[in-house]
């Protein structure tokens, strides 16, 4: 099955019950059983939902995995990963990520006993130095958040298989429509699916996506101990927001490739961070793990201050200022004060997080309407 297709029948059926042929919502928490123990295989919401299922078996189809699992936000899925950790064990993270995966990593898991090492895995050989017998996880995101930067997901997946370390990409940014890292060598997946996979800015869920059967085993354990769970009327806006990925992705890269080059032609503009642009220097590994560029594009200013960004950022009619990504509309922000706030000043300014970094998510409006957003903005 390929992908358009996937998105509308990969494990998605007519309602047994009904025939509906959109999944309905079965919005109870719990399931009358025949006698104690017998029941039509759901038990209690927090353990399993009909709604969720569905939705659980499409997101496991569209990453070429086995097994499926849905959180009530992408952070929740994240965190039932690094559950799978004790006090003590260690995990190598790519250096550039959402400011909420570092909060939670440094803030929550780090009071457990759990040590971080933030790394540049641009250059995969660089983890190495980094592993020792405690390493458990390694954390993979590409391309980065903001700085658009690519890992090769094949490469470091080989370092840690050497050493039998298990490996996470979160796959928000690229979506499953270009890259499907379990297909690289990676154990996991994760999903903020609140951006392009619901699609449409009205739903905070999460995923993970695996194949081994004991890591899903023990990754079920978790959802349903610790019971981050979304409810089912979220799920069906997701399984909604899945059937047109692919044409809204591939609407959103045709869209950012035009911003990329007017934006690299703009007399204001420093540098444009844009995985697609061939002076991208991971063009290259891009270009062979994805089948597209992506939708987001960050960029600085020649004048490198707040007050040159927020003029940008003030002055958009289009593009609404505002967190988040992956909808239908496109969105400005300003990753220094919004998204990665919570990433101290000097480590950001250490990745090229500057003052005046402005990231798109360029949505899949008519592109000279964005076109024109943009140049009045940076005209003012
Ligand atoms: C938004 C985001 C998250 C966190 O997901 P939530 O759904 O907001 O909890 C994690 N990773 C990336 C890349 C994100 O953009």
């Amino acid at each position: 099955m390929k992908f358009g297709t996937k998105v509308i029948h990969a494990g998605i059926g007519p309602d047994p019950t009904t025939g509906a042929i959109m999944t309905p919502i079965y919005q109870t928490s719990t399931y009358a059983q025949e006698s104690p123990g017998k029941n039509k295989g759901f038990e209690y919401s927090r353990t399993q939902n009909p709604t969720r299922q569905v939705l659980e078996n499409n997101l496991a189809a569209l990453e070429n995995g086995k097994h499926g699992l849905c959180f009530g936000s992408g952070l929740a899925a994240i965190a039932t990963v690094l559950q799978t950790l004790n006090p003590g064990d260690e995990v190598i993270s790519t250096n550039d990520l959402y400011g909420g995966t570092y909060r939670l990593f440094t803030k929550i898991f780090g009071r457990f006993g759990i040590k971080i090492h933030f790394v540049g895995m641009e250059k995969p050989s660089d983890i190495e130095q980094h592993i020792n017998k405690n390493t458990k996880l390694i954390w993979i995101e590409t391309p980065t958040n903001p700085m658009l930067n690519i890992i090769d997901i094949e490469a470091v997946c080989n370092i840690a298989k050497k050493h039998k370390i298990i490996t996470c990409v979160d796959n928000t940014f690229a979506t499953p429509y270009l890259q499907t890292p379990l297909d690289l060598g990676a154990d996991m997946v994760m999903h903020s699916a609140t951006k392009y996979i619901g699609g449409h800015s009205d739903v905070v869920h999460g995923a993970l996506i695996c194949k081994d059967d004991d890591l899903a085993k023990e990754l079920r354990f978790i959802q349903n101990s610790v019971g981050a769970v979304p409810g089912p009327q979220d799920c069906f806006l997701l399984l909604r927001g899945i059937k047109t990925l692919h044409l809204r992705v591939q609407r959103a890269c045709e869209n950012a490739a035009a911003i990329a080059d007017f934006l690299l032609g703009h007399h204001k503009v420093k540098s444009v961070y844009y995985p697609g642009l061939e002076s991208h220097k991971g063009h290259e590994i891009a270009k062979r793990q994805m089948s597209d560029f992506g939708a987001m594009i960050s960029f600085n200013l020649k004048d490198d201050t707040r007050e040159a960004a927020f003029n940008v950022l003030e002055n958009t009619h289009y593009f609404t200022l505002a967190e988040s990504l992956g909808g239908v509309e496109s969105l400005i922000g300003h990753p220094a004060s919004m998204t990665h706030a919570s990433i101290p000043r000097e480590e950001r300014l250490a990745v090229g997080l500057t003052d005046s970094l402005i990231r798109l998510s360029v949505g899949i409006e008519d592109v000279e309407d964005l076109i024109a957003d943009l140049k009045h903005a940076l005209e003012q």
